[in-house]
């Protein structure tokens, strides 16, 4: 069994962004807006922030009260998608519930809409389209099964949870890759049934230790999303005790968290290239 190291990963294609950021004839911006007081937000922003420095780029930060008018933000919004030096945007979740979360994504100019959560880049996962902004963390474990080999084809990808951020689109990737796909949830009956029948098992729920060792099928490969914290300690949803069975697992923390900050990075080099006419050959 081995555990799969995202921190190696991710240092790895982080050094590759520097290198590919220090190359463009400008430095690429990253925009990020918050809005209100969440503490978790605020430990990724500050993450985010010395990645883009570590790299190279330029990182701005609009930090708006928890009762800021939503028509300011919008106002902002509409501001960094004109400025063409500005290349790729992001606003922080969860903001308070009071706004209209969709309103306030779907005004980010799809071609800088780095978390790839736009209505218009969702569509074009949906339809199949490559070379698009996608979300972090589904991109982070797409770059972890090309690191460690793994080919979807004719696999049976299981991914557990079905969020817009995570799950959706993770299911669809591995579609795109030709594996067959189930995707379970909160009302999932018989949740083991699905999970061990998994080649490739996605879990990205939230519930600690919800997938032991009964669940899953001998040398399967196992991508933990979950990030559960109790007591100052991080556990995923997958119980260690699965590395009886299991050829190789993403552990928490150390797996996927890593990969999430250095797919923002990509997902802004990606909008720097295109909106400036970068090719590779
Ligand atoms: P989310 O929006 O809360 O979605 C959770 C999903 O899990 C839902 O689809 C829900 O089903 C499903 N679910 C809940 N209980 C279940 C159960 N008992 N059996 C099967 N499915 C169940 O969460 P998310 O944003 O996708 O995040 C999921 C986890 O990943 C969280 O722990 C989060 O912190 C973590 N995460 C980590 C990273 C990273 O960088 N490592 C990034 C993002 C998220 P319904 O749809 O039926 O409600």
């Amino acid at each position: 069994m081995e555990l799969i190291d995202g921190k190696l990963i991710s240092s790895k294609l982080k050094d590759q962004v520097k290198g590919n950021a220090n190359s463009y004839f400008q430095t690429p911006i990253l925009a990020v807006i918050t809005i209100g007081d969440d503490e978790a937000s605020k430990v990724y922003v500050k993450n985010k922030k010395q990645a883009c420095e570590y790299c190279g780029m330029s990182f701005m930060h609009f930090d708006y009260v928890h009762n800021v008018k939503e028509s300011v933000v919008i106002k902002k919004i509409k501001e960094l998608n004109k400025d063409k030096s500005v290349n790729g945007i992001i606003v922080q979740l969860p903001i308070p519930e009071t706004y209209d979360v969709n309103k306030i994504i779907n005004t980010i100019d799809p071609d800088k809409d780095v978390d790839g959560l736009t209505f218009a880049n969702q569509g074009k996962l949906i339809s199949g389209e490559e070379n698009i902004l996608i979300p972090c963390t589904p991109k982070g474990i797409l770059e972890i099964l090309k690191e460690i080999k793994i080919d979807l084809e004719g696999k049976h990808v299981v991914v557990v949870g079905r969020s817009s951020l995570v799950g959706k689109p993770i299911m669809l990737e591995c579609l795109k890759r030709n594996a067959t796909c189930t995707i379970c949830h909160s009302k999932t009956k018989d949740l083991k049934k699905h999970t061990k029948d998994a080649d490739v098992l996605i879990v990205c729920v939230g519930k600690k230790h919800l997938i032991d060792k009964t669940m899953i099928k001998k040398d399967s490969v196992i991508i933990d999303v979950g990030i559960n914290r109790e007591e100052g300690k991080l556990y995923g949803d997958v119980n260690p005790n699965v590395d009886e069975l299991c050829s190789m697992r993403t552990p928490v923390p150390g797996g996927v968290g890593p990969m999430t900050v250095v797919m923002l990075l990509k997902n802004t080099m990606m909008a720097y290239e295109k909106q400036n006419g970068v090719t590779h050959e």
